[in-house]
């Protein structure tokens, strides 16, 4: 059960919420507190055996705005007000929920200190201050390119001051690499700032869940897993809010069917719209690792576009895109690789379909 309480609500209002859930043996209560753009939101969640709690006693308690019986199971990233502004977070100056889009263009892999120079140079000639950053790649083979590692992260946070860049997205794949990029950001005196993503391999890595979410220092973005169902993500997802972070975007990124062919998986930005509404979550697209491919179609717009169109237009907040100075040279993923200059495109297309969705979207006048 969750109580949700006005915006204006005291911690006095909270305390009698628990004290009267508290009373029901069996029954813990736990305070969360959303923090949105414009108000901030407390709700108590009642756990345990709570299907012989009655609901009206705490309706009627005062600053109760309202009380749901939630099925879900992951009731923290769950949206149990359906009409409710998503509240998201906010992290090094940049602030992630729905009333803007943030394009984190960048590497795959990291492979040259040249390239991280270029790409983030274009970057910022772009107008941006996100950017992707893979240093830790978990590959398909053990021969791969498995990434840099942790050598790579000072020169790289380095350049990212350099450039103004505020937010890297970056995968880890063991709990040591949230070690090694706090120790690297701290050495460097934390000229940019890392959200750590959980790529689609690690989605059930439970351990790994539990530790990026025992830490509040790094937002995460999570990756759908693959092969499993959205009910499967969205369970795991909630791992990393159940040990205490709440900052998180969710990403969508394919999944793997041959019936997505030519297509490295099957697009699956149609989600878009239903994790909005099943969660309180930023929701993120990744249309290269979707796509996986750099074909253009007839009107001279790679598919990999149009893949991010059809997430804009959906509502998706935020874009994870490959880019690389040289996709030829690229040592992961160079097929899927955009290059520098089609960086300028593709943010004129996410301005043109977003103003499109924010059209169709207002509120009636
Ligand atoms: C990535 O973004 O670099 C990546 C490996 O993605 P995914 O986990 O979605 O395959
Ligand atoms: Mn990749």
């Amino acid at each position: 059960m969750i109580i949700t309480l006005e915006p204006d609500a005291l911690e006095s209002h909270a305390a009698s919420v628990v004290r009267l859930a508290e009373r029901y043996p069996g029954v813990t209560a736990r305070r969360h507190e959303f923090r949105g753009a414009s108000t901030s939101i407390i709700e108590i969640h009642l756990i345990g055996p709570t299907r012989s709690v009655p609901t009206e006693p705490f309706e009627s308690l005062a600053g109760v705005r309202k009380v749901v019986r939630v099925s879900a199971k992951y009731r923290l990233i769950g949206r149990s007000d359906p009409g409710a502004e998503t509240p998201g977070f906010e992290y090094n100056g940049v602030r992630f929920d729905e009333r803007r889009v943030h394009v984190f263009a960048g590497l795959c892999a990291v492979d040259t200190r040249e390239h991280v120079e270029q790409m983030m140079a274009a970057v910022q000639a772009a107008g941006l201050t996100t950017t992707r950053m893979g240093v830790y790649k978990p590959r398909t083979s053990p021969y791969d390119f498995q990434g840099l590692g942790k050598a790579c992260l000072p020169w790289i946070f380095e350049l990212a001051g350099k450039y103004g860049i505020r937010v890297i997205a970056m995968e880890v794949t063991d709990a040591r690499h949230v070690d090694e990029i706090r120790r690297a950001l701290d050495d460097a005196g934390n000229p940019t700032g890392v959200m750590l993503q959980i790529g689609t391999r690690n989605t059930q890595n439970f351990e790994l869940l539990k530790h990026v979410g025992q830490q509040q220092s790094f937002p995460v973005l999570f990756k759908r897993g693959m092969g499993i169902t959205l009910e499967e993500s969205l369970n795991a997802c909630e791992y990393v809010a159940s040990e205490g972070n709440q900052n998180i975007v969710f990403c969508l990124r394919g999944v793997k069917t041959h019936l997505g062919e030519p297509h490295r998986n099957l697009v699956d930005f149609a989600h878009v719209p239903v994790l909005r509404r099943q969660t309180r979550l930023p929701i993120c697209i990744d249309p290269s690792h979707s796509v996986g491919r750099m074909d253009v179609g007839p009107d001279g717009l790679p598919d990999i576009f149009h893949a991010v169109g059809q997430g804009i237009i959906a509502g998706a907040s935020m874009v994870l895109v490959d880019f690389h100075p040289h996709p030829e040279e690229a040592l992961c993923d160079g097929p899927q690789a955009l290059r520098l200059p089609d960086l300028p495109r593709l943010l004129r297309y996410v301005t043109v379909v977003r103003r499109a969705f924010e059209e169709l979207t207002a509120p009636a006048p």
